[in-house]
């Protein structure tokens, strides 16, 4: 498994697959030919699909510029590596090609070529059931282990993690209006929060909430593990940080073993909902909160096991269906279920002993068969499930 530093990443909203991530891609390209003059980028599969709504376009009108680019839309060709594909070309001033790029956002704001190794394996285990196994002969907790194989200069990149999640929680629950896009919607983390009377499950929507609106407004956030799944973990921690007093460090821990979790299904399935779906994203983001959650909350190695296991089970199926192409419905409201699901995952894995039937790494080998077999409609393209409805004029004015 590669570092935490490819799972968490610090950057802008709404999407790190489809803003993220070609943003990267074009700014390698631009810098790899700088005597370029202008540059043409052709998306294709998912990336085309739902790029208009999650802001393909502008992430790489701004990577290129001054430099104008020229972006063609391919929803059709989709190809075997993976769904999200970008074409770039670097033109000179007389229109000759001075070279091309062929490359895919695979999840997360990260980027992979067919044939190419992709980061550095930091990490030997490659399943829960080995890192389980380290935790009863060494005696240590899962943060312990991506200690050992991070290194301890990952800890500070962790606070800075926590730092900006925080910055965007407290954005978003300072923030009323109207979300940018077309759907006219409405942010309501602010108000949710007021009038919450410290209902913990209400309190912890909002703070989702809160994270996903300044997603979908175009907000710097981290990933976790991406965009459209950035508002659980921080909603969680936040939390939990409030309710128990938590020091930063023991938050910074929970950040740890929760990316230990993301990356066993980054490395095992994929977080990429164009690939499986939301089940995914939100899936893989609940799984990542409900270990944290356990592990803040005093549990042991299997009941963290246990809790990321059921959290992920219990969202096998999720299709992922962003009306208009917009990161915000259901996406938006996802994140708070899944936050307070997180909490709810927590308590119960805290009541057993971490025995169960079903292992977090069967969970993701199921959530990957099942992704395999999920239509094409349910898979970052907009065209099926709540994407097939008609925008009405009653959302049209915002109510
Ligand atoms: S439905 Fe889920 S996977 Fe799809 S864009 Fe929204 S958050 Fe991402």
């Amino acid at each position: 498994m590669q570092s935490l530093r490819e799972l968490f990443r610090i950057g802008v909203g709404p999407s790190s697959s489809h803003t993220m991530g070609p943003a990267l891609a074009a700014a390698r390209f631009a810098a790899q030919h700088p005597q370029a003059a202008s540059f043409t980028a052709t998306l294709l599969g998912s990336l085309a699909a739902t790029g208009r709504g999650h802001g393909t376009d502008t992430a790489l009108q701004n990577a290129f510029a001054p430099k104008p680019v020229t972006i063609t839309w391919r929803p059709e060709v989709e190809h075997p590596f993976h769904p999200n594909g970008l074409e770039l070309a670097a033109l000179g001033g007389d229109g000759a090609v001075l070279g091309t790029w062929q490359v895919f956002s695979t999840g997360g704001g990260a980027l992979g070529e067919p044939g190419q190794p992709g980061p550095p394996q930091v990490y030997q285990a490659a399943s829960m059931a080995e890192l389980l196994d380290w935790c009863a002969t060494t005696g240590k907790p899962l943060h312990q282990h991506v200690r050992e194989r991070d290194g301890d200069a990952l800890w500070p990149y962790l606070a800075e993690c926590w730092q900006a999640m925080r910055r965007c929680l407290a954005r978003g629950l300072a923030i009323d209006g109207e979300l940018p896009g077309g759907l006219r919607l409405r942010r309501r983390a602010r108000t949710m929060l007021t009038r919450s009377r410290g209902v913990r499950a209400v309190a912890v929507s909002a703070f989702a909430l809160a994270v996903m609106e300044e997603n979908a407004a175009g907000g710097e956030v981290v990933t976790a593990p991406t965009c459209g799944a950035c508002g659980v973990v921080p909603a969680v921690l936040a939390r939990l940080q409030g309710d128990l007093m938590a020091p930063d460090s023991h938050i910074h821990d929970a950040l740890a073993t929760a990316g230990l979790v993301g990356n066993l299904v980054k490395r095992n399935a994929s977080i990429s909902g164009a690939e499986v779906g939301c089940q995914g994203e939100v899936g893989t983001a609940c799984a990542m909160a409900a270990a944290a959650a356990t592990q803040l909350l005093g549990g042991n190695p299997p009941q963290v096991e246990h809790a990321a296991e059921m959290a992920l089970e219990h969202h096998l199926g999720l299709t992922c269906d962003p009306v208009l192409g917009l990161v915000q419905m259901p996406c938006i409201e996802r994140n708070a279920f899944a936050a307070t699901r997180a909490l709810d995952c927590a308590e119960l894995a805290l009541c057993s002993d971490g025995t169960h039937r079903i292992s977090f790494d069967e969970a993701v080998a199921a959530m990957k068969a099942t992704g395999r077999d999920l239509s094409r409609k349910y898979r970052e393209t907009a065209e099926g499930g709540l994407a097939a409805l008609r925008p009405t004029a009653t959302w049209m004015m915002g109510s």
